[in-house]
């Protein structure tokens, strides 16, 4: 009876795993860390142990859309004691967080004996703590700001909520995980909070957080709602049609939407297109689908026909064709083919049907315009190919 007594507490012991004994042995005294923001994160750890630490491991992952979160391992320097205390630092020179990222984390201890402690997971923002933020926050979409009155930020949000109402009512797309705006008081703070920035950020959308920083002077504010709406038209999109195999949406698509978000094209920037179509100095969506030029005036237009495309499209097909379309490329297809399943028609179909739709609305507007009428007729027999050449020439006539 004994001896059977003795086997069982032997087995019991063997089946009991290690990390059990180890939460006895291993003791965490303290653990910390301390932000140096954009520039480094630094993680601290206390622990003893009766025997001595010969292994620490720090664990960490960065909360992010992505489909493998996987955690990154760290390993401190310390010297084999009973008693450990070290550090870690990530230095973020390289490629920083957004302000609002979220780190999780957690240490692995190992002592002599074998025994292991792994502590439960914990969770840290990586917070630009040199400023005082404050936060007003509706549905989705939070806005966190340290100067300016509330107003300031309230009126940001709204331009929020409109670009949201817009977009969804014209398009179908809505938002699908929350975002958050950090308004830095001028272009000097933003860029101070980043580790590399070019002369020109303005902005900064961290897509995949669904984190956005820009700088907005409280005196700024009507330029700063339009630059929240358009933004936040960004991340719409990239959540929409975020996937492991979807690529890059064409910048036409991005921005054409983004500028959508904004608000209605201006009549102004409508005549310019036509007379760029007129003659012959509009790009093919094709080429629109890289990324646009750094020239100030071909970006101007690059936007503008990006823009007006999303307007054809809204205004000729149905309210959700743009989200449809947004969802086939997430599925895998090309332009091409998810065009064709939707609308009927390829890229360079849609580069004629836009040029036919923005020629006979501005006929409309001035009819009686012999000259323009014939130049719609000819352009809409051309092949798509030759468009930009062919209209330069038609224009002549
Ligand atoms: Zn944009």
């Amino acid at each position: 009876m004994n001896k059977l007594i003795i086997i069982t507490v032997l087995i019991v012991l063997f089946l009991i795993p290690a990390s059990v004994f180890a939460v006895n042995d291993i003791k965490i005294l303290n653990s910390t860390t301390k932000i140096d923001y954009p520039n480094s994160l630094t993680f601290n750890i206390k622990a003893e142990s009766s025997s001595p630490i010969i292994r620490v491991r720090l664990l960490y992952k960065v909360d992010k859309m992505t489909y493998a979160p996987v955690f990154a391992e760290a390993w401190p320097e310390f010297t084999r004691e009973k008693s450990v205390s070290t550090s870690w630092t990530w230095d973020m020179r390289k490629g920083s967080l957004p302000p609002g990222a979220t780190v999780t984390y957690s240490w692995v201890i190992e002592n002599g004996l074998g025994n292991k402690l792994e502590t439960p997971e914990e969770k840290l923002t990586f917070e630009d703590t040199r400023y005082k933020w404050q936060k007003v926050a509706r549905d989705k979409v939070n806005i966190y700001w340290y100067q300016g009155n509330r107003s300031f930020a309230d009126e940001l949000l709204k331009a929020s909520q409109d670009a949201l109402s817009r977009l969804a009512q014209d398009t179908g797309a809505t938002l699908e995980n929350p975002v958050s705006f950090y308004i830095y008081a001028n272009y000097k703070d933003l860029r101070g909070s980043l580790v590399a920035p070019e002369e020109w950020t303005g902005g900064v959308a961290y897509a995949g957080f669904n984190i956005i920083s820009i700088g907005i002077a409280p005196s700024n504010l009507e330029w700063g709602k339009k630059a929240v709406a358009h933004e936040l038209g960004h991340l719409v999109t990239h959540q929409i049609s975020f996937s492991p195999y979807g690529a890059d949406l064409p910048p036409w698509l991005d921005e054409g939407l983004a500028m959508h978000a904004e608000g209605q094209q201006s009549q102004e920037d409508r005549d310019a297109l036509v007379k760029a179509i007129e003659i012959g100095r509009i790009s093919t969506l094709r080429s629109l689908s890289s990324p646009f030029s750094a020239d100030a005036e071909e970006a101007y237009y690059a936007y503008a026909q990006s823009q007006s495309v999303i307007e054809f499209l809204i205004n000729k097909y149905s309210k959700d064709n743009i989200n449809n379309l947004l969802l086939l490329l997430k599925d895998g297809n090309t332009m091409d083919e998810a065009l064709i399943k939707i609308y009927g028609f390829d890229l360079s179909g849609l580069d004629e049907a836009w040029i036919q739709f923005m020629m006979a609305d501005s006929l409309h507007e001035t009819a009686g315009e012999t000259a323009v009428y014939r130049y719609i007729t000819m352009a809409g027999q051309i092949s798509s190919h030759q468009l930009a050449s062919d209209l330069s020439f038609l224009s002549v006539l």
